[in-house]
């Protein structure tokens, strides 16, 4: 038996066998070869299994996912029917003497290098995709069985170094107990996503954790951060009485979540949920969600080979906005960059992403393709509370240029005879320290803020939010960050300017009397944290809450105000 720690990403407890999925390193050496017709034998042998693979993975992701994301390996598939793909390998191959794998890779990369080096950004984009292609024909020449999370087919708890966003979408979650990484931090979007999908999860737990074998017993806390391997009788028993206690709560807590949050003293407080997609916003409403603080437009962007054009994104806003009905949808215009990457999108290499060129940064860069998704937004927004919000802001400046854009978008709009809803709210995140420094002058410029505490974390403590080894100084409920969480809401207060926070914050438990102390008008969160949120909310009042956050805030560390917190919180 052995005993690992993490930290806490996801809560829940789950139990089952691990699966490890990592990705081999691929060792080709280029041989020569004397029968060329035998090799050309293999290489055609092994683009058919190709093929085959991918169709077979077309139709998974059809029937689990949607027809976009299927899409991709039909352009898989095209690309080993490829005619100047296929004739270089064969020309290496007949000429050179070359040995399969080798043909196949340095084909690939030569193509994918020319398509790299393009203007355009749909051909730059495609060279990931024919790589990935390679990939696998060289791992079926080299009879290499690739652990794929699409092989899973027994119910398991993933094991990876890290996983990316992309991949944690692409997660069944049937087959996923839960998940562990050797990397990554707890507001990563790896966990966030874990979140939504309401999958137990443990990140940053270090190398230790790659050393677990597939199929060995684990029990993973994804409240506490603890791993078990191998466990014994005893300890099985105590994670299936903790399992059962988290469900009694839970559906407890699920039962009152449709009532409003009142506090002791009779103030009724806005719950709301962050969520990526409309299988979230569903998830939002069964959780008692009250609108949407957050909707991260760049989940709808992610698993595609191509952005979503206009059109698509109308009906992809059109579907969320209908399900909520009257209540607010907060949509965050893309945010990608940072730990988001998009295939089909060349932000560049960069040193530091989180600093780099990201979300309205790189969407100014490129007002034509930015304009795409404000056209669409307000092309959605007749008979909804539709709101729109701004990701990274730093200056004033970019406010202005980004509403000087959804001014021109929403002339254009009204030019091709469409209607836009009257009145639209507009703000924007607060999660760059220059805001929250000079926010009284941003709250004159928009109608709220929303509070992005992961990344106001981050950049306060100079610690990035997916680097394991400085979790412990990326605490949100650190002093020196929710001061400034009080400082802008006395600004934006000041100026009559409601303020939401859907950071990871809002739905954690030691920071929700804080916050509800401070004043915060909005508690936007993962849905699966709402239940929670509210009955906690519940138990305090205000006036008695304003007093605890006043003390906490005169605190020197985090864990000390955690710990104050935990003192005072009502059974
Ligand atoms: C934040 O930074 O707190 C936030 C909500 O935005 P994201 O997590 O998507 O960066
Ligand atoms: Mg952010």
């Amino acid at each position: 038996m052995q005993k690992l720690k993490g930290i806490p990403a996801s809560p829940g407890i789950a139990s089952g066998p691990a699966y490890i999925f990592q990705e081999t390193e691929l060792k080709i050496e280029r041989k020569t070869i004397s029968d060329p017709s035998e090799e050309l034998t293999l290489f055609d042998k092994a683009t058919k299994t190709a093929i085959d693979q991918i169709s077979a993975i077309r139709a998974k992701a059809e029937s689990e996912t949607s027809s976009e994301e299927a899409a991709i390996f039909d352009a898989h598939a095209m690309f080993l029917q490829d005619p100047t793909l296929i004739d270089a390998v064969r020309q290496a191959i007949e000429k050179h003497s070359i040995n399969a794998e080798a043909a196949v890779h340095e084909a690939v990369e030569t193509h994918a290098q020319t398509l790299e080096n393009m203007d355009d950004e749909y051909f730059r984009a495609r060279a990931a995709d024919i790589r990935d292609v390679g990939r696998r024909v060289v791992c079926i020449l080299l009879g290499i069985d690739e652990v794929d999370l699409s092989n899973l087919n027994i119910p398991s708890i993933i094991i990876a170094r890290d996983l990316t966003p992309s991949d944690t979408v692409r997660l069944d979650k049937n087959l996923v107990l839960g998940f562990c990484t050797a990397e990554g931090g707890p507001t990563s979007h790896t966990a966030i996503l874990a979140k939504a999908l309401d999958i137990p999860a443990v990140v940053g737990a270090r190398d230790g954790v790659l050393e677990i074998s597939t199929n060995s017993l684990i029990l993973l806390d994804g409240q506490k951060g603890e791993i078990i391997v191998d466990p014994d009788e005893a300890l099985q028993l105590e994670f299936a009485e903790r399992k059962r206690e988290h469900e009694t709560r839970s559906s407890e807590e699920l039962e009152n979540a449709f009532d409003s949050a009142v506090t002791l003293d009779g103030f009724e407080i806005e719950v709301v949920a962050n969520v990526g997609n409309l299988q979230d916003a569903q998830m939002a409403l069964e959780r008692g969600a009250e609108g949407i603080g957050l909707l991260r437009t760049e989940f709808l962007y992610l698993g595609r080979a191509t952005a979503p054009d206009e059109d698509e994104q109308i009906i992809a806003y059109d579907q969320i906005l209908d399900l909520m009905g009257e209540r607010p949808v907060v949509v965050r215009t893309l945010d990608v960059g940072g730990d988001k990457e998009l295939p089909y999108l060349d932000l560049g290499q960069e040193a530091n992403p989180f600093l780099g060129w990201r979300a309205i940064r790189m969407c100014l860069d490129q007002p034509d393709f930015f304009k795409i998704q404000l056209r669409a937004l307000l092309r959605s927004s007749p008979g909804h509370d539709l709101r729109i919000m701004f990701p990274m802001i730093a200056t004033l400046e970019e406010v202005r240029r980004a509403k000087a854009l959804l001014d021109e978008s929403r002339d254009e709009v009204c030019a091709d005879g469409a209607t836009v809803a009257e009145s639209i709210q507009l703000g924007i995140m607060v999660e760059i320290p220059s805001v929250a420094v000079l926010a009284d002058q941003f709250a004159k410029e928009v109608d709220f803020f929303s509070i992005g505490t992961n990344d106001l974390t981050q950049y306060t403590m100079a610690a990035e939010r997916t680097n394991e080894k400085v979790a412990h100084l990326g605490d949100a409920c650190h002093p020196a960050v929710l001061r400034q969480i009080r400082s802008i809401l006395q600004a934006a207060h000041g100026e009559g300017i409601w303020v939401g926070l859907c950071g990871e914050l809002a739905g954690d438990p030691e920071a929700i009397p804080i916050l509800l102390g401070l004043g915060l008008d909005e508690f936007s969160m993962a849905p699966t944290s709402i239940p929670r949120a509210k009955t906690i909310l519940r138990r305090w009042s205000k006036a008695k809450a304003a007093k605890l956050a006043e003390e906490v805030l005169d605190y020197d560390s985090a864990g000390d105000v955690r710990e104050r917190v935990q003192k005072a919180q009502p059974k």
